[in-house]
């Protein structure tokens, strides 16, 4: 006797429809998209538990004539394609011609429907792929598919649906989805009766957010658009500023040429554009939206249609990137102007701890050349920042902040350089005061600003140590500091040991298991070195697998972030005035001053104008 048999046609059919749908949200997916493919205005879909018990589309669309609906669900029948060449042509979501046929392969389904032509409606009722009743109905144009008893006949795939509230969320996910791309179209969602999803026909993606997500999310979202140089693409959609930052990806939605699609490389590539921005595993929201000549894309890669591949990954890739840190810069230049420390010149006040602004004060010579103030250089990749083009430059002794118990003996922060001098005149704030020892408090036209003094001082040193560590003042120990290792660790940290050096501190091998630290940067000199050469072992270890080059960059910035939060003011640390002062005069002179490396905002305006709604002043 043979091994191998033919499997019946009713287990085939079974085994392909698995494909296709594997729980309830594959089937409300293909039958939305085949009320959109049939231009339909009003979606609504009404499920019960999760769409488990019952699945029901109901659409406007252009319907079947009784030929067509007796066709729709038998295997490989489709209006949409004659043939693969089609593909490269493809305007509508379905073209395999399979969705139907394995829908109802796997359950009871009932499908109404009536075209233009046709005086009646029909009513077919098909279980596991079988006819079992037709008859002829009053109804409007337009097609009303019900799915009951789901995998009555794969007890495998049933037993493994997940719970009633995860099949919904994807569900939601998925109309969340549909809404945003599709928005000359009014969908609804109805679980157990009760509407969760409400989507009039709205022109824009703004409005649409705003139908969808949180007001406040909503109004902050930056639309954008490119094109890429020749002409073969184009990028749009919205992203979330920096001050918003979530725990998952929810709200990162891809689509290309209209279709939902998940695609790990064009994730990762928005990611990277916010990179410097948020905070690791936090994430933004966002709507991308991709329009390409079709032949240079292939969808027909992924059983459910959820993939597509482009002919050129790279060059989206790059410009999503690109575009996503551009638009982030854009809004942060802007938003500067308006909420952070600086003031526009015309919106400053004399107040008591200001020197009367110069006359001659213009905004646009303060924003060029080598002034850190450029907010062009927000966002600006580390290795691309400008470095201390002039070695006599005022950063060189600017940001030190001393230390609080010892601000006196601090020899560098007190010679006041001619461009402290220009920063002082350009003050626009005052000073009211240290709140709980971790927030400076300033006094500014628009509102109420607080400064988190760990978080600000932190991205200073981050900034000084990245840009202009040839310049940092050092200091020799007078007791160089022993480092106690075995000899797996020093096998691990001897060939990096330039890694430190990058950043001012000379550590040399002493003996055979020993390290000797003889010379720190000028704000490290009373901490710790031996818990950075003890975590810089642990991050080495981890990036191994990293080509040489990568494990540097690897590295190196997270020494610096380290260096940097240790040697900044604690919160906690009660600041005199002048600490204060030289904080803010170095936070402004620093680039990527907005949030601290680990993507905390440093900063925050509490505005008059909510201020005085909350007291009433002002409606
Ligand atoms: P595909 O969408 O890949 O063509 P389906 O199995 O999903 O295959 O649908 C088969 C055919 O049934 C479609 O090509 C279309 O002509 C018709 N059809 C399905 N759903 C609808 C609908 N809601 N309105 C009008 N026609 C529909
Ligand atoms: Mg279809």
């Amino acid at each position: 006797m043979p091994r191998i048999r033919r499997l019946p046609e009713h287990e085939i059919q079974k085994i392909a429809a698995g494909e296709v749908v594997e729980r309830p949200s594959n089937v409300v997916k293909e039958l939305v998209e085949n009320a959109v493919d049939a231009f339909a205005k009003q979606i609504t879909v009404y499920l019960e538990d999760g769409g488990r018990e019952l699945i029901r589309v109901v659409d406007n669309g252009h319907g079947m004539s009784h030929e067509d609906a007796r066709l729709s669900f038998e295997h490989h029948t489709t209006s949409k394609i004659y043939g693969v060449n089609d593909l490269s042509s493809l305007d509508t979501f379905g073209f395999r011609g399979e969705a139907l046929s394995s829908i109802s392969a796997v359950s009871n389904t009932v499908i109404v429907t009536k075209d233009n032509n046709s005086t009646t409606g029909i009513k077919l009722d098909i279980q596991g792929s079988v006819l079992l009743q037709e008859s002829l109905v009053p109804c409007p144009t337009g097609t009303d598919i019900t799915i009951t008893k789901l995998f009555y006949n794969i007890p495998a795939r049933k037993k493994f649906l997940k719970s009633r509230e995860t099949e919904l969320r994807q569900i939601q996910q998925l109309l969340q989805a549909l809404s945003l791309i599709q928005r000359d179209i009014h969908f609804k969602l109805v679980h157990n009766d009760k509407t969760i999803l409400n989507c009039p026909v709205t022109p824009t993606l703004d409005s649409r957010i705003t139908q969808l997500w949180d007001y406040e999310l909503a109004r902050t979202m930056l639309p954008f658009k490119v094109v890429d140089e020749d002409k073969k693409f184009v990028i749009e959609g919205a992203l979330s500023h920096h001050q918003y930052a979530r725990y998952d990806r929810n709200l990162l939605f891809f689509f290309v040429n209209y279709r939902w699609i998940k695609n790990h490389a064009l994730a990762r590539a928005l990611l990277k554009g916010y990179q410097n921005v948020l905070p690791p595993a936090r994430f933004p929201a966002a709507v991308i939206s991709v329009h390409i000549d079709p032949t240079l894309i292939d969808v027909n890669i992924h059983p459910r249609k959820e993939e597509v591949e482009f002919l050129h990954p790279r060059l989206v890739e790059q410009l999503l990137q690109n575009t996503t840190k551009e638009t982030l810069q854009n809004y942060l230049s802007a938003h500067i102007n308006k909420s952070a420390i600086l003031l526009e010149p015309a919106q400053m006040t004399p107040a008591p701890l200001q020197k009367a602004r110069p006359s001659t004060f213009d905004i646009t010579t303060t924003i060029i050349g080598d002034d850190p103030f450029n907010p062009a250089d927000i966002l600006m990749p580390f290795a691309a920042q400008k470095t201390a083009e002039q070695p006599h430059s005022a950063y060189t002794s600017a940001p030190t902040i001393p230390k609080p118990e010892t601000p006196e003996k601090s020899s560098v922060t007190q010679s006041i350089t001619p461009q402290q001098q220009t920063t002082q005149q350009e003050r626009t704030y005052n000073i009211i005061g240290q709140y709980k020892t971790t927030y400076i408090l300033l006094e500014q036209v628009d509102g109420l600003f607080i400064v988190d003094q760990h978080a600000a001082h932190e991205r200073i040193l981050y900034e000084l140590f990245s840009n202009r560590f040839a310049d940092i003042p050092r200091v020799k120990l007078l007791f160089p500091h022993i480092i106690t290792l075995n000899t797996q660790e020093l096998g691990v940290i001897e060939p990096h040991l330039s890694y430190f050096a990058q950043y001012g501190i000379t550590i040399e091998v002493f003996g055979f298991n020993q390290l000797v630290v003889l010379e720190t940067p000028v704000h490290f000199k009373d901490h710790s070195i031996e818990d950075l050469v003890r975590q810089t072992i642990s991050w080495i270890v981890e990036s191994s697998t990293l080509p040489e080059e990568q494990m540097k960059t690897a590295v190196t910035e997270k020494l610096r972030a380290q260096m940097a939060c240790k040697a900044a003011v604690k919160a906690g640390d009660v600041l005199t005035l002048q600490h204060m002062q030289q904080l803010l005069d170095d936070l402004q002179k620093t680039e990527n001053r907005l949030t601290c490396p680990h993507g905390r905002p440093t900063g925050w305006l509490l505005d008059i104008h909510d201020l005085e709604k909350k007291f009433k002043r002002k409606a």
